[in-house]
């Protein structure tokens, strides 16, 4: 099937071929004719699969008649972070450059100033996280009765973070009368509840998993029997050495592991850097752009921070550790291999992970390979001398043990008392005293549902603020019209 006979008009036709697309992926071949007639669609699939487009594009199409009036955008997008928002916002520019559409970003961590002035001229798509969303939308800075089609991408990852109470928050603030485009990478019982109560009799499409993970990603197995850090970080530092490591992203299921791992490569000579949620969005950003111009060549990353991570080129990916569900493991090495390039994923297993990935062949449908590492290093990177590499190794152990102890005093903390969350509509004084919402970093505190114990210490912090006017967003810059 060609786009051309997905029913897109020619103006859409010549942007997309401009981004170099030449054939729609699967789900973009079944949810874009589906969406072009109005009707809901229930999209299952993950990132790499090409779903951004195929909500963005139907979505320019049918926008394409009409105007934004003020405060009243025509269409949201609902992304669960800051990343995701701004990719889905990069790839809007880029699919709707011959359309004369405005768009504005809503996220966490960025002055308000220049959002409400976006949203003052009228936005004909909002993209926006849930948080900084219903935030503009309590200062009065919006009005969501002008919104005809709904996105809501990454459902999974949003009950993962805690944010379903605001998403239904949102679908009541919605005309009922409008088109829900909704995205999930699984359908969890309290997403399927969400489906069933918000959309309308939605087309169900699902992009299969299995196929995806088996055809071009060549997935292997470290399998060591020490399970210490020292031990994992030597198998990762080897597996980077293997021949046709071109670049790659190392995951940590901890934040503070990502630090850890990251400070280890760069002191045995390796171009690395870390990206997680308690780093400063300006920071994220430029590791991110040093990582796509090849300047690093190893991104360290927690899971949550590098969702929805839009990065084409990544030759390889390593688990520096099991991740803690199976379908993370699918979203990690459903960054390599993309757009029908091949890849590699290397996981590390310890006699530690057995339960967690038993998880993981269960769900891929198979073993992965043994891939045996040899005792001696290959070559590594700017090869540093014995002695330096000593030097590393001791300064490896010494962080292992301050972080042990670090540990030991955090559980020995008292408890933080948490604070309670005003149902409904909040106050306005409280609105007004304390603008930071759940996606700007008090998930864990506000939240009335807490999100899985497991993911914690990562949804805390995801989109920390980083104060007003430290950073703002290439895209809030430019004028709201082009
Ligand atoms: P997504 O699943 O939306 O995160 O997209 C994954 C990657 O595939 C992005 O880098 C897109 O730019 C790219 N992509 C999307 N659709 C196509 C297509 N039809 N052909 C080639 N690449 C695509």
């Amino acid at each position: 099937m060609t786009f051309e006979e997905l029913g897109l008009g020619p103006t859409l036709l010549s942007a997309i071929k401009d981004a170099g697309y030449e054939t729609p992926t699967p789900i973009q071949e079944q949810a874009i004719p589906v969406a072009l007639t109005g009707r809901d669609v229930l999209g299952i699939a993950q990132t790499g699969t090409g779903k951004t487009a195929s909500f963005t594009l139907p979505l320019i199409e049918r926008l394409s008649r009409g105007r934004a009036r003020a405060r009243m955008p025509r269409s949201l997008i609902i992304c669960p972070t800051r990343e995701l928002a701004a990719q889905v916002a990069e790839n809007f520019e880029t699919y709707a450059k011959n359309h004369k559409l405005t768009m504005a970003l809503l996220i966490g961590g960025v002055a308000f100033g220049p959002q409400d002035k976006i949203l003052d001229q009228g936005a004909d798509v909002l993209i926006a996280t849930p948080g900084r969303l219903l935030d503009q939308f309590e200062r009065g800075k919006l009005l969501l009765t002008g919104v005809q089609i709904m996105v809501v991408d990454e459902a999974d990852r949003m009950l993962d973070m805690g944010f379903i109470p605001d998403i239904e928050r949102i679908f009541k603030l919605v005309p009922p009368r409008r088109q829900t485009l909704f995205f999930s990478a699984t359908m969890a019982d309290e997403i399927t509840r969400l489906v069933n109560t918000f959309l309308n009799d939605p087309v169900r499409i699902e992009v299969t998993r299995q196929a995806q993970t088996a055809d071009n990603i060549n997935q292997l197995f470290v399998r060591i029997r020490d399970k210490t850090p020292a031990a994992k970080r030597d198998a990762l530092r080897k597996a980077i050495e293997r021949e046709g490591v071109k670049n790659g992203i190392v995951f940590c299921n901890r934040k503070r592991d990502v630090d850890t791992v990251a400070r280890s490569l760069q002191r045995h000579g390796f171009s690395a850097a870390p990206i997680h949620g308690d780093l400063e969005q300006s920071q994220r950003t430029q590791t991110l752009a040093d990582f796509k111009s090849d300047k690093v060549r190893l991104l360290v990353a927690s899971d949550v921070a590098a969702r929805g991570l839009d990065i084409p080129a990544v030759s390889h990916v390593f688990n520096f550790d099991v991740p803690r569900s199976a379908d993370d493991y699918v979203h990690r090495i459903g960054r390599t291999g993309r757009a029908g390039m091949s890849g590699e994923a290397i996981t590390i297993v310890t006699p530690e992970d057995s339960k967690a990935i038993d998880a993981v062949t269960k769900l891929i449908g198979f073993v992965p390979e043994e891939l045996k590492l040899g005792a001696g290093s290959a070559q590594a990177e700017k090869k540093p001398s014995e002695p330096a590499k000593k030097a590393a190794e001791e300064q490896d152990a010494q962080t292992a043990a301050k972080q042990e102890s670090g540990a030991k005093e955090a559980e020995a903390a008292p408890p933080r008392e948490p604070r309670k969350r005003t149902s409904g509509r909040r106050r306005k004084s409280e609105t007004q005293s304390r603008p930071a919402r759940r996606d700007e970093g008090t998930t864990a505190e506000t939240n009335p549902r807490p999100a899985r114990s497991a993911r914690r210490d990562e949804t805390e912090s995801v989109d920390a603020a980083v104060g007003f006017g430290d950073h703002v967003p290439e895209f809030l810059l430019r004028p709201a019209i082009r």
